[in-house]
């Protein structure tokens, strides 16, 4: 057997990302390519191994973006890139239902490739589920079909679809792809027999916070659809079971389903509001526009021993410098009988962690508290000011020098810019409903990306001096606090403050502005 990479077919189910299935989430967080498709949520892709080679082959409902028959080399040709390599290629759903899994995987057979298939919740069954319709119902239906609405015979370009025998099914028929053919569907049922009045529904976007449901009845499906603008991706159920959706409807309209909102912040800190706005119905986009980096090599550790007191003011500082106090060979005994400081209580546990307690710790948590505290023992000769290292990032204000003018001051980590963002992340936030803000560097940091991205994917842009805003389908941002709005409206951002500085406040913020109707 050849040395190939393996290859995995993996169903991400049908957009909800709860829906994934573990297996398929533990083989895309160790994947070197993910080969997917359009309808494979953003949250999904950002499961994904951050290093893994992100490839879009989605298709577009009017043109295909790559060739089927090219997905299929693609594989082949990853497996043979990657020699021992783990290939995903993610698909909606479950990958073997109208998914053309089945092509990929001969595809690989022939070309002696090993694979696995990693099945996913099918749309088919999943999203009347989450419009609350049992595609099977005691009494009501004791089967169910599921047709592809798409597949046109080779020698006239009609469906190719048995109208006469679907007609007489009395069991739930579930059309995948059927939205643009269904008025004809419709009428070719009814004139095989099929009853007018049987109940059907669309369901628009099923599992996404932008999920729809539309019914109607087969003799009203073709108006219907063009009434309520119905559009893919959609499934249309047929049959009695219907009706037990008007009962079973379970999913509730939360305040802000159907917002696709960015969230930008430092990676780490990004999960906290990401998590409540998520609750409350809204798709999430989180892009750490900034992240940390141990500054390396900047120290010479010989004179740790010219310091008797360490003082750190972040977590990112204690991190930081304990990675490099590691990698420079020495361990924690060469903090022995040095005192140490902490901003704040987080700080103090994040040492506690490395073995070390702290011997200062300020009341009130701030930089101009851990100043006035330090400088006081400066004072009555507890400490030396001279003999005092701080441990801080390049952003560190300089409150505490302020205090302590001899102490001296090493950056331990730096806070930058993100290089670059995945490509499908940089259209999820083009496409997004607003953008929130926690911090004025998240601002300008995210001016600054988005800066790069558009002169790095389309120089014309910035040759007809276009503003980087205009890149983007809203302009609305949301901030938190003033000096956050200022800069946000600096770089054309119209934006909505919270009415205190807090994140719970800004998140009653968006669900006001949400709940009072649209005004952007
Ligand atoms: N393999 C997929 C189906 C691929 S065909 C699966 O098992 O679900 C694509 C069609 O699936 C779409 O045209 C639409 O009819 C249906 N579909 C997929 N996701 C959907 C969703 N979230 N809501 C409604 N229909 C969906």
């Amino acid at each position: 057997m050849a040395n190939f990479g393996h290859v995995y077919l993996i169903g991400a189910g049908p957009g909800d990302p709860g829906l994934l299935t573990i297996r398929g989430k533990e083989i895309l967080e160790c994947a070197d390519v993910v080969v997917y498709d359009r309808l494979v949520s953003p949250a999904i892709l950002g499961m994904c191994n951050p290093k893994a080679k992100m490839v879009d082959v989605g298709k577009m409902p009017t043109h295909h973006k790559v060739k089927q028959s090219e997905i299929n080399k693609l594989l082949v040709q990853f497996a043979q890139e990657y020699p021992q390599g783990i290939i995903a290629r993610l698909k909606g759903g479950d990958p073997f239902v109208f998914g053309r899994g089945g092509e990929e995987a001969l595809e690989l057979v022939d070309a002696g490739v090993e694979f696995d298939v990693v099945p996913g919740i099918t749309s088919a069954i999943s999203v009347p589920a989450y419009a609350g319709i049992p595609v099977s119902h005691r009494g009501i239906a004791t089967s169910f079909h599921i047709i592809t609405g798409h597949e046109k015979a080779e020698s006239n370009g009609e469906l190719s679809l048995d109208f006469e025998n679907l007609a007489k099914c009395q069991g739930t028929l579930i059309f995948l792809m059927g939205i643009a053919n269904m008025d004809f569907i419709a009428r070719r049922l009814m004139e095989c027999g099929k009853d007018p009045k049987t109940p059907l529904a669309f369901i628009e976007k099923g599992t996404t916070p932008y999920q729809r449901t539309v019914m109607a009845t087969l003799e009203t499906a073709g108006e219907t659809i063009v009434r309520e603008k119905v559009t893919a991706p959609a499934i249309t159920i047929m049959g009695g079971v219907v009706e037990l959706g008007k009962t079973l409807a379970w999913k509730k309209n939360l305040p802000l389903s159907g917002k696709r909102l960015v969230v930008t912040r430092a990676a780490k800190q990004a999960s906290g509001i990401s998590a409540r706005l998520t609750a409350l119905g809204a798709e999430v986009i989180e892009t750490p526009m900034i992240e940390t980096r141990v500054v390396e090599g900047s120290f010479n550790w010989d004179n740790l021993a010219n310091f008797d007191l360490l003082a750190f003011t972040s977590t990112n500082g204690v991190e930081s410098f304990f990675t490099q106090l590691l990698a420079s060979g020495n361990d924690i005994r060469v903090l022995a009988g040095k005192k140490i400081a902490s901003v704040g209580k987080i700080t103090e546990k994040k040492l506690l962690e490395y073995g070390i307690r702290c011997d200062y710790v300020p009341e009130d948590h701030t930089g101009e508290g851990l100043g006035k505290l330090l400088a006081e023992k400066c004072s009555a000769s507890e400490l030396d000011e001279s003999r005092i290292l701080l441990l801080q990032g390049n952003l560190a204000d300089e409150t505490l020098l302020k205090h302590l003018p001899k102490a001296t001051r090493w950056v331990v980590y730096e806070t930058l810019p993100v290089a670059e963002l995945p490509e499908w992340k940089r259209e999820a936030v083009e496409c997004a409903d607003a953008v929130v803000f926690a911090s004025t560097s998240a601002v300008e940091n995210f001016v600054q990306v988005s800066r790069l991205l558009i002169e790095d994917n389309s120089t014309k842009v910035l040759k007809h001096q276009v503003s980087f805003i205009s890149s983007f389908v809203s302009r609305l941002s949301f901030c938190i606090g003033r000096m956050t709005e200022a800069a946000a409206q600096k770089h054309g951002f119209e934006t909505v403050i919270s009415d205190e500085t807090t994140m719970d406040s800004l998140v009653k913020k968006i669900v006001e502005y949400y709940s009072a109707g649209e005004r952007a």
